[in-house]
């Protein structure tokens, strides 16, 4: 009798009991979590790499017996060393010296004559190659060690108190003993082989291993496709108010405003009024570049929601976002007598009257937890969404009062991940500028063609043109931070006399940073040196230039966003990127060739990765065993298309065939519940 796939772990006599606590921490309880506890990597343990006579990036697979090993001091740090001898090179062989600080465990775990499988990057150190930390595994006995030895071995994620060879054999053990049958498998149509399970684990040959991993890729991104796109389903089922609204007030602003819209914006425009007229709640992304002109966008939809008899409210990740919506709010809204307030947590006002009357409401984040303004909430309108979590997202979708929601990015985000992270919203995309406005030039420079520069920006200055001179916090913590910004400001001042040079960062008090920018944006200061606080939305037309510091620190997308402070005027712009080291000069020459933000943000998720590109570990991106964002894009493309064929035929999932999908859908929903 094989075991049902949920049978806890306790109650098996093969796994120890020490372990339990630490396989629980792996989120593992049961004998099916071990099935889908899938390797970090494989190594081919039939056939190793060659010992090396030199560095390599790549890492490289070794096996070896170890010959000597010392342990030693030196100074503050421990260090323990072992000698590896390659055996089947004999005498002709060089050694490799494995090397590890401050680890004293390790030589409890490393001694002389043990056989050894190493992982790791060689590296140069003196005329000796040297692996630094490499992964490792002694290799026990060879009798009983047929699946960790002479076969691709899989490699399994571990944690404290448990091992990967112990993984190892637990992994192997419930391969053996569960029924696999019962384990679901949710992609539609798949020919249900429970032999995928232990493929991915201990293939016989890596053809196998990839058509393993293939399967499985589907099963993961079809999971992540369900929820999101059954969460979506059941917005929309759950029906809302129509805002129709008459047209009339839009078309007074449309009318005052001195440019045509463009074709993109239109379009984005009557998507989301159709939204907001129909019998449903809106959820919807609002993607377009810097500068593609989303709050005509936005205010053409709270003007819908108003005429309707709604709130409709704009928030902004920055107080200085917030200010400057108002005012372009109340420079189009004003003459037509519409009125507007402004709540951000230390300010309120409005144009006329109580604010909490005001049909159009701009604020900060602040605005959605304690917004007295606010009654009577028809539509709400987030403004660079990425820097707004997911789960306030969610939060936001959970209300009772159920508003319309509309967020916008100005990160082109590429399509895997928006499908992934934004997979239950509906999606509009600008993907044109407005013509007519100064061309961007970018350029990637060593640091020393300084001088010229510096000329440059001073004779531009002269002109009576403006700069934005940005650099990467060099340290997260607040002295450094402020240390190395006045350090910058004092250079950059010497440097750029005797015109105005204004600072801000990140640990500016808000009143201070609002003061700086207000003096920036009249002409006041020439130059302002600034970290990315001015990434998002600050509007200087006449500012066309922009030097960016140590350029490789930033993302390409992150790049992007902040040149679009520039070429916003008619004027020619100079976007010139600093940095030294000809590698990084490659890596951010994407930027010189294409003004294209999608096609920056698709280069960006292939150097990067996708945790990087919103912003580090708060991307809410589902942690990926199996998958990878760029190698199987089309895979979760398909994967959306089936998830949205299933929920069309089987809206409530009731089928008895599609009982495991309904349970998927039902956890994830009472997991979001929970938060
Ligand atoms: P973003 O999409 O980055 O939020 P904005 O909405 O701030 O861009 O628009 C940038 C600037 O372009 C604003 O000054 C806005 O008035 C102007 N703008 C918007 N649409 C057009 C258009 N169709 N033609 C010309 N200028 C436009
Ligand atoms: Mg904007």
């Amino acid at each position: 009798m094989k075991l049902p796939p949920d049978t806890p772990l306790e109650s098996l006599d093969w796994v120890a009991r020490p372990k339990l606590a630490a396989l629980r921490r792996l989120g593992i309880a049961t004998p099916g979590d071990l099935v889908r506890h899938f390797p970090r990597r494989h190594e081919d343990r039939t056939k190793f790499d060659r010992f090396p006579d030199g560095e390599s990036d790549r890492a490289i697979c070794l096996c070896g017996v170890v010959r000597k090993t010392v342990a030693r001091r030196f100074g503050p740090r421990r260090i323990f060393e072992a000698r590896v001898e390659d055996e089947s090179a004999g005498v002709l062989g060089s050694p490799l010296l494995c090397r590890w600080f401050n680890s004293p465990w390790i030589s409890r775990m490393i001694v002389g004559d043990d056989r050894i499988v190493l992982f790791g990057k060689p590296r140069m150190r003196g005329t000796q190659v040297v692996m630094e930390h490499p992964e490792f595994e002694i290799i026990e006995d060879e009798a009983g060690s047929s699946i960790h030895f002479d076969r691709i071995t899989p490699v399994h994620p571990a944690g404290d108190g448990i091992s990967p060879t112990a993984l190892r054999e637990l992994v192997h053990r419930a391969l053996a003993e569960t029924d696999l049958s019962a384990l679901p498998l949710l992609w539609p149509d798949a020919e249900a082989d429970p032999r995928v399970w232990s493929d991915v684990h201990f293939p016989e040959n890596l053809a196998a291993l990839e058509a393993a991993l293939a399967r499985l890729v589907q099963e993961e991104f079809f999971a992540i496709q369900l929820v999101v796109r059954a969460r979506r389903a059941s917005v929309r089922r759950a029906g809302g108010i129509p805002r129709p609204g008459t047209g009339v007030l839009w078309s007074a602003v449309r009318d005052s405003l001195g440019f045509a819209l463009t074709p993109s914006q239109l379009e984005a425009m009557s998507e989301i009024s159709t939204d907001l007229a129909a019998p449903r709640r809106m959820n919807r992304l609002l993607q377009g570049d810097v500068g593609s002109g989303k709050t005509l966008v936005a205010l053409r939809a709270m003007l819908q929601a108003a005429e309707s008899g709604w709130q409709a409210a704009l928030m902004a990740p920055t107080q200085i976002l917030a200010e400057q919506h108002y005012r372009n709010f109340r420079n189009l809204l004003d003459p037509l007598g519409i009125r507007v307030a402004l709540r951000t947590s230390s300010l309120c006002e409005s144009s006329s009257g109580p604010p909490d009357s005001a049909p159009i409401i701009v604020g900060t984040h602040a605005l959605l937890y304690d917004g007295a303004e606010f009654q009577n909430p028809g539509l709400i309108v987030i403004d660079e969404q990425h820097k707004f979590g997911v789960l306030q997202r969610s939060r936001l979708i959970a209300r009772a009062d159920a508003p319309d929601v509309l967020v916008m990015t100005a990160t082109p985000i590429p399509r895997t991940i928006a499908q992934t992270l934004y997979g239950d919203l509906d999606v509009s995309l600008i993907r044109h500028r407005p013509p007519g406005r100064g061309r961007v030039v970018t350029a990637v420079r060593d640091p020393a063609k300084l001088p010229d520069i510096i000329a440059f920006l001073r004779k531009k200055i002269a002109d009576g043109r403006q700069a934005y001179i940005v650099y990467p916090l060099v340290d997260e913590s607040e002295k450094l931070e402020i240390k190395s910004a006045r350090a910058e400001f004092d250079r950059w001042r010497e440097l750029l006399a005797p015109a105005a040079v204004g600072l801000v960062h990140g640990r500016l008090p808000a009143d201070e940073k609002a003061e700086v920018m207000c003096r920036f944006r009249d002409g006041r200061i020439s130059a302002l040196v600034a970290t990315t606080v001015i990434e998002v939305g600050v509007d200087v037309p006449n500012a066309c230039i922009m030097l960016i510091e140590e350029a490789a620190r930033f993302g390409l997308s992150q790049i992007h966003q902040l040149r679009g402070r520039i070429g916003r005027g008619a004027e020619k712009s100079y976007c010139i990127l600093l940095q030294e080291s000809p590698e990084a000069h490659e890596k951010l020459s994407v930027l010189e060739a294409t003004s294209d933000g999608f096609e920056i943000a698709e280069a960006d998720l292939r150097i990067r990765g996708p945790g990087d590109i919103l912003g580090t570990n708060q991307s809410g991106l589902p942690p990926l065993a199996l998958g990878d964002l760029v190698r199987d894009a089309e895979i979760m493309s398909e994967a959306r298309r089936r998830a949205d064929a299933l929920l069309e035929t089987d809206p409530g999932l009731a089928r008895p065939a599609h009982a495991p999908h309904r349970a998927l859908v039902d956890a994830s929903t009472s997991l979001q519940a929970g938060n």
